[in-house]
Formats: C-alpha cells, structure tokens, sequence
C-alpha cells in the first residue's frame, strides 16, 4: 500500500492531501494511506485570517498560464461546493466584486477574466462616480462575480472529509526535511509548509510578505471593493464580518498589529466607503504570506521515494489550492508510472 505524508495543514497541505486520497478511493479504487503532518492546524494558520476572496494576487514572476490553470481549478471547486448541500459548512459564498487600479497602463484582471462570471469594464461614469471626492483618480475597473471561501471555515470542512475517508493527522514539527524523507516509512512526502520552506530547504527565494487587516461587523455590505493600486485599501465581506485590508510588506516579519497599519486601513477603506465610519471593530490581524520569486510545484526522487514541493503560493494560497492539489496528484500518478512505486 501506497503511503503519503503531507507536511502542512494550511490551505494547500490539506487540499494536496484530500485530492490524492479522493483520487485513489473513487478513481483508482486502490489502497492508500495518506498522512497530514503539521506544527500547526487551523485555527492558526496562515490562511485562517484571510479572506479567502478568489483571485490571483502577489505571485512573484509565477508564469501566467499556471496561474490561470490552478486558479480555475478552485474555481471550477468553487462552483461544485456552491452548488452542493455544502456550501454553508464550507463558508462559500458568491460574490459580487469590483477591482480598481489608479495605474496609467493597468487593465485589470487580463489573464484571469475568462474565469470569473459576467466579468465588464466599468464604463466611464461608473469610474467618474466612484471617483467623486478623490484626488488620485482611478483609470479603470472591472465588475464580476466570484467566490469566497473563508479558510476558517473551508478548512475545517476540508478536514474532516479528509478524515471521513480515513486521512491521517499528525502534530508533528519537521526539524529536517531530508532526513524526514531519507528515515520515514512514507513512499511520497509531499511539502506544503508554505513559509516554513524557507528554513526547511534553505530557500532563499522564498520571502514573506507581511499582511494586516482589520474585521468589521457591517452586515450591509454584500459585495468587494478592491483598489488594486500598490498602496490600495480593500473590503471584502465574509459570512460574519467584513474584512477591510491591507499590508503587503515584502521581507517584513512583523507579527505585531502596527497601529500606523490600522490607521491607513481604517482611513483608506472609510474613504472607499464611507459607511464603514459607524461599523463594530472587532479585532486586527496579522499573516505573513509565504512569497516566493516563483511558486513552487515539482516533484524530485530521493532514491525510491518521491518528494514533491508545493510552496510559495504568496497572496493566493487559497485561490491556487484545488488547482495546485490536481498538479501534485498528477505528478504523484506520473512518477508511479515511471518506476513501480
Ligand atoms: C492578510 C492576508 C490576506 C489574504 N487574503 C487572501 C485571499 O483573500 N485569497 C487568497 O487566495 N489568499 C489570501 N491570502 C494568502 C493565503 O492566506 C496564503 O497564500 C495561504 O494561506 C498559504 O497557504 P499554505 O498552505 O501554502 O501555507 P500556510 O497556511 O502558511 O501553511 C503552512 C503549514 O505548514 C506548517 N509548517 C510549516 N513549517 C513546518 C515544519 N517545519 N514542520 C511541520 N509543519 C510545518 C504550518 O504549521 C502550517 O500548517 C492572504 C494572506 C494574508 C496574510
């Protein structure tokens, strides 16, 4: 029997892990035995404060047609939960988003529109109105329907399918990951330690790009407002709160609220919109996004064992996950055609 550890119980851990044991049980109707191994779980990672708002953002130089094919995967994921019995458990909900950018030369979303529902330039006096009372003016727009789904929420739900088909849970901290791989009894470990790859492999591409946000009770906001400038505000509503955004600070390894940060949150979404001026403060949070100049998905043998890595998914790790999980199945069912695993 074929035995798998995923090291990493973020987003892509265990969506990396679900995928395979899904694939082996209904597709292959064979034997598995798959393992998630982590420090830690949700509620504490670094998706649990996200948004988990679809859409492909801070990814290095990752080329744009993987992005386009991962992103679409969890799209298509998306759609299937939404339309299942699920949804609500699953935190995913469809929503109506608008993307600025104040950039000369920017059009937004060009590789990913495709993707997303209904997606439409904002016509001329729907910028005009939206720029009423701003000094830097933004050039143009985009208005689509999309996903969100609330890692704090996604993840549990993900969990325990995977342990409802008999996946495995492990607290367990990897000190060093070719020994883990070299002593272990798994045939493939897969590494999805987003950040903690840094250390791990003496990565040196890998970064973290520090985010704060800020959660709101506004119950009367139902759709995303994004400023994709580079020092843009964004407001995006989840099922119990609003989550008003944000940082994104590269190499900053700052776990501490910055009150300047809430300060240029609080302000720049105000003036987004105005309403938020009389909503419930509820609390500040602080991730650090895994970084990386390019994400990074490859399978590697060691000997007769396979390692693959699926690290660095910057400020996208939910949006990539299905997608991301599909591409290290396929690498697994590759290998094991190549040499007898
Ligand atoms: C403020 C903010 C807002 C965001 N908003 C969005 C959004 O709207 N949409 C979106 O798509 N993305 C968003 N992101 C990005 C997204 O949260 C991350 O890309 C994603 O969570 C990364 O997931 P991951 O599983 O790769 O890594 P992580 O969630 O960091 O998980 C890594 C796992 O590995 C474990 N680990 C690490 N090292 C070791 C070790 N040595 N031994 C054992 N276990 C180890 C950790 O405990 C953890 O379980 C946001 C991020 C931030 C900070």
């Amino acid at each position: 029997m074929l035995r798998v550890a995923v090291l990493g119980a973020g987003v892509n851990g265990v969506a990396s892990a679900l995928k395979i044991l899904e694939h082996y049980q209904d597709v292959r109707q064979q034997k598995i035995e798959v393992t998630i191994l982590s420090d830690e779980f949700t509620p504490h990672t670094t998706g649990d404060g996200s948004a988990g708002l679809w859409g492909p953002f801070l990814l290095g130089n990752t080329a744009p047609s993987k992005v386009h094919g991962w992103s679409k995967g969890m799209h298509d994921f998306l759609q299937q939960i939404w339309l299942s019995e699920d949804a609500g458990e699953a935190g995913v909900c469809l929503l109506p988003c608008v993307r600025l950018s104040t950039d000369e030369k920017a059009s937004v979303g060009d590789f990913w529109r495709d993707i997303v529902y209904g997606a439409t330039e904002l016509t001329a006096q729907q910028l005009a109105d939206y720029n009423r009372n701003r000094v830097n003016k933004f050039t143009c727009g985009l208005h689509f329907v999309t996903y969100t789904s609330e890692p704090v929420k996604l993840l549990p739900y993900l969990m325990k399918r995977f342990v409802k088909r008999g996946g495995l849970i492990l607290k367990r901290r990897i000190q060093d990951l070719e020994q883990f791989v070299a002593e272990s009894s798994y045939d493939v470990v897969v590494n999805c330690t987003g950040l903690g790859s840094q250390q791990l492999l003496s990565d040196e591409q890998c970064y973290a790009v520090r985010g704060q946000v800020t959660r709101v009770k506004a119950n009367w906001v139902y759709a995303a407002l994004l400023d994709e400038s580079d020092d843009g505000n964004y407001i995006i509503p989840n099922t119990e709160s609003v989550v008003l955004g944000g940082t994104h600070q590269e190499r900053d390894y700052n776990t501490q609220i910055c009150p300047q940060d809430k300060r240029f949150i609080i302000t720049g979404c105000r003036s987004l919109l105005p309403g938020l001026e009389h909503s419930q403060h509820l609390f500040d949070w602080v991730g650090l996004r895994p970084g990386r100049t390019q994400l990074c998905l490859q399978a590697e043998r060691r000997g007769a064992k396979l390692l693959i890595h699926n690290y660095g998914h910057g400020g996208s790790g939910v949006t990539l996950s299905w997608g991301c999980a599909a591409e290290v199945l396929e690498l697994l069912l590759a290998a094991q055609l190549k040499a007898k695993l």
